[in-house]
């Protein structure tokens, strides 16, 4: 009881307006990524994070992703030295599209409606601000942590998560023993992520005059077969996986379709290739080879109906698994506790539909994940996109009673 009172304690000494200003600054640092483009990237909203951590008294590392595009990460304690828990954003954001479209400036982090809005107000600013609130207010406190706290700020979520990727092959990175990840997921508590895979599906024939298609092997055609059976296989990898109240059943969407893969389009010319990107998202359960089994043998039956055409496939960027974790798990259980002592009821379960790069820490360290944050699951990548204040600031409260279960001596 002392140790909930104690903790209360520290939760109360939060400040709300702070961390409004704080998401506010983030959201006014534009850092969409434009390849190509030297001054568009996180680089700017990287060097705010630098200077406030700093500033704060964390020990601060940088840690050089892609040029202009470094990953930070502030810490309490020493890393390694007992448990090891990540509290993690990313600094990416994607386009704001047409800006005349919204109703407040995309990058002028507007307060309206108890309302911050902009791009990369849920996505996830917002629970980057929340995490080094929740960081500091942990820090000014003076509690003494039985292991260390790291708060990171990653580049390249909404890419190929090379940020996530590079921190997973570093020292702070191998310490970690468990992870937050701030994503806007109505402050739900996530056990379970979709997993996903994107299939680069490659029809080839042979090359040959529209007017004679007897010369040649048409690999359109094929491709088609391929997208028209799209629910098949959909069907068959749904009875891989495990189901989930959490989570939307395994899809299959086409995304991408290419022909021909080189040289000009023409419309007398019948193509050498074709070729179709498709979505894959899983639930947990079967493995890559398990996966890429059921692939090879959907491409392999839909080409044998299709004479002179070969189908085979790649994973792009490949595979992300879906993640799942139990309810027994130390971290889990911090959070139940922490839901409740901050909000008052149980907490809400949730699951998230897509990766984030928690995927990518789970696999390649094996640590436990719980992805937890403010904002709307739906919002993200829209028009409009905002964070409420009220659960802005609840996430933040949920981080330092978390961290205060998982880590206090
Ligand atoms: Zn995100």
């Amino acid at each position: 009881m002392r140790a909930a009172r104690h903790r209360r304690e520290v939760v109360a000494h939060l400040v709300s307006s702070e961390l409004v200003e704080l998401a506010r600054d983030l959201i006014r640092i534009p850092s969409v990524i434009r390849p190509g483009d030297p001054g568009a990237t996180e680089a700017g909203v990287a060097d705010y994070v630098e200077r406030w951590l700093t500033k704060e008294g964390f020990d601060v590392e940088v840690q050089p992703v892609a040029p202009g595009r470094p990953n930070v990460l502030g810490w309490l304690g020493r890393p390694g030295n007992g448990p090891t828990l990540l509290l993690e954003g990313h600094t990416d954001v994607v386009t704001e599209g047409d800006p005349a479209t919204w109703s407040h400036p995309p990058f002028a982090a507007d307060v309206a409606d108890g309302r911050i809005w902009g791009r990369g107000a849920a996505d996830m600013k917002g629970g980057l601000a929340a995490a080094m609130i929740a960081a500091a207010t942990i820090k000014r406190s003076g509690v003494t942590l039985s292991g260390a706290l790291v708060v990171g700020a990653l580049v390249d979520e909404e890419g190929d998560m090379i940020g996530a990727r590079h921190l997973c092959t570093t020292s702070i990175g191998r310490a970690l023993t468990a992870a937050v990840i701030c994503e806007p997921e109505d402050n739900e508590l996530c056990l379970e992520q979709r997993g996903v895979v994107w299939a680069r599906v490659t029809a080839r024939g042979r090359m040959a005059h529209g007017a004679m298609p007897e010369a040649g092997a048409n690999p359109i055609g094929a491709l088609a077969a391929v997208l028209a059976g799209a629910p098949q296989l959909e069907r068959r990898l749904r009875a891989l996986c495990r189901r989930s109240p959490h989570l939307r059943p395994p899809t299959v969407t086409p995304t991408i379709v290419r022909a021909p893969l080189s040289g000009v389009a023409q419309a007398n010319v019948i193509p050498a290739a074709a070729e179709a990107l498709l979505d894959i998202r899983l639930t947990a359960g079967p493995d890559e080879a398990a996966i890429a089994a059921e692939i090879d043998r959907y491409c392999r039956e839909t080409a044998a109906r299709t004479p002179g055409v070969t189908i085979d496939w790649q994973p792009v960027n490949g595979y992300r698994l879906a993640t799942r974790v139990e309810r027994s798990e130390p971290l889990v259980k911090a959070m139940v506790s922490a839901v409740r002592e901050v909000t008052g009821r149980a907490p809400r379960f949730g699951g998230v539909p897509g990766s984030t790069d928690g995927t990518i820490l789970r696999a390649s360290l094996g640590i436990p994940i719980v992805t937890c944050g403010p904002g709307e699951r739906l919002i993200p990548h829209q028009v409009d996109e905002f964070v409420a204040i009220d659960q802005l600031v609840e996430a933040a409260k949920i981080y330092v009673a978390s961290v205060l279960n998982f880590l206090e001596a």
